[in-house]
């Protein structure tokens, strides 16, 4: 089942009109009156144990009903008992570390993923220890004490999918968890193919403009109250505030996200014709098995892309310095295109070695289209290449 535009406009408004307000409120508030003791006492059992709600929030690290308003609604959108929102993605990540412990420290995880992802398990720092595998050899790499299975599809930066249901029938009884920030819910929905947790980067698309940080994630109650016992103890809580902005985004999910991609799909043709262009990396290019999986779990490929450029680093870094319309920056997302080098900038973390053996090259640049025509993009992109090939010349 697809998502709809009407859940995204009313999941999680359900009662303003009870209310008799038309936008959503806002509760800024760190505590709440407590009108009895005992109350008092039972509602914060109930939060601590991890429930969705209790009779009062007691204390703004235990609930907030504008951040819960938000979780509804991704929930609804992900087809999904329950959603957890955190600070950021990284608060996201770290926290279904955290609560997935109990069960084991071992990971087993597909690369490429996002370069901070990548540090976070590599370097051990929560305690994990991880086994880097390819898709078809997950199965092969799971323990006795493997808590969790990572996967990122499409995998930021080079694109590559990974077959979900492939890598669930592998895993077993080891949860998977799917960083699916790239496809969001509009054009993919994990939790379908038997993946456990679904989690965003909801800096990138959810948010959509570039101005709040936040992630979430999405699962089953179950699976919901553990991550809120986390949330609870390690205090990565997203602000009210935020989870406005982002609630405010949901509505015009599918428009953004439809018009995006039909740019970026213009943009990758435009750019596979491009003698200057070595190589473009995107779904929508994909042949045989890639296209397939595309076909099987995606309902479009999305709208970022990858491409390669001859003369390595300095090439790049002069496509980048010569953009004019689009903004040479970090994260994806935004309503507006942005261009970054991930070697140079979000995998510089990884080792070298690393980062080449899953595509991450030198001449690599990766690029989140938004909301511009196509005319006024490639006119910026050609601009670009044809002053960063004139410099590579002379340099050379
Ligand atoms: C940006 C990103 C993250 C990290 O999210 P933050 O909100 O920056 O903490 C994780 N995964 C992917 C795929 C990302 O693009």
């Amino acid at each position: 089942m697809s998502i709809k535009n009407t859940d995204l406009v009313h999941a999680g408004r359900q009662d303003l009109r009870r209310l008799g307000v038309h936008a959503l409120p806002v509760d800024l508030s760190t505590t709440y009156p407590l009108p009895d003791l005992d109350q008092g006492t039972a509602s914060l059992d109930a939060l601590v144990e991890g429930h969705k709600a209790a009779d009062n929030p007691v204390y703004a690290r235990l609930f907030n009903p504008t951040v819960d308003r938000w979780e509804q609604s991704l929930a609804r959108a992900e087809g999904a008992e329950a959603g957890v929102a955190f600070s950021s993605g990284m608060a996201a990540l770290t926290a279904c570390l955290l609560a997935l412990r109990e069960h084991g420290t071992h990971v087993v995880a597909v690369r490429p993923i996002y370069g901070t992802s990548d540090h976070l398990l590599a370097s051990g720092l929560l305690g994990n220890e991880v086994t880097w595998v390819s898709a078809d050899e997950v199965g092969a790499a799971i323990r006795s004490d493997t808590a969790l299975v990572m996967i990122e599809t499409p995998a930021n930066p080079t694109l590559q999918l990974v077959d979900i249901e492939a890598v669930v029938r592998q895993a077993r009884s080891v949860p998977v968890l799917v960083d699916s920030t790239f496809a969001t819910p509009v054009l993919q929905r994990p939790l379908q193919q038997g993946a456990a947790l679904v989690m965003h980067s909801a800096t990138k698309f959810l948010g959509g403009h570039g101005d709040v940080m936040a992630g979430v994630v999405a699962c089953s109650d179950e699976m919901a109250q553990r991550l809120r016992q986390v949330r609870i103890a390690t205090g990565a809580l997203l602000h009210p505030w935020a989870a406005y902005l982002l609630h405010r985004s949901m509505p015009t999910l599918k428009l953004r996200v439809e018009q995006a991609q039909a740019g970026a799909v213009a943009l990758a043709h435009r750019l596979s014709k491009d003698p200057r262009v070595s190589a473009v990396h995107y779904p929508g290019l994909a042949k045989g098995k890639a296209k397939d999986t595309l076909n099987r779990q995606m309902r479009g490929p999305g709208s970022v892309l990858a491409f390669e450029i001859d003369g390595g680093h300095a090439v790049a870094a002069a496509v980048m310095a010569s953009v004019q319309l689009i903004t040479p920056a970090v994260s994806l997302g935004s309503v507006d295109s942005l261009i970054q080098h991930p070697a140079a900038l979000t995998h510089r973390v990884m080792e070298e070695g690393d980062r080449q053996d899953c595509g991450i090259s030198a001449g690599l640049l990766r690029l989140s289209v938004g909301l511009e025509e196509f005319d006024d993009l490639w006119h910026d992109l050609d601009q670009a290449l044809t002053q960063a090939c004139l410099s590579g010349r002379q340099a050379a």
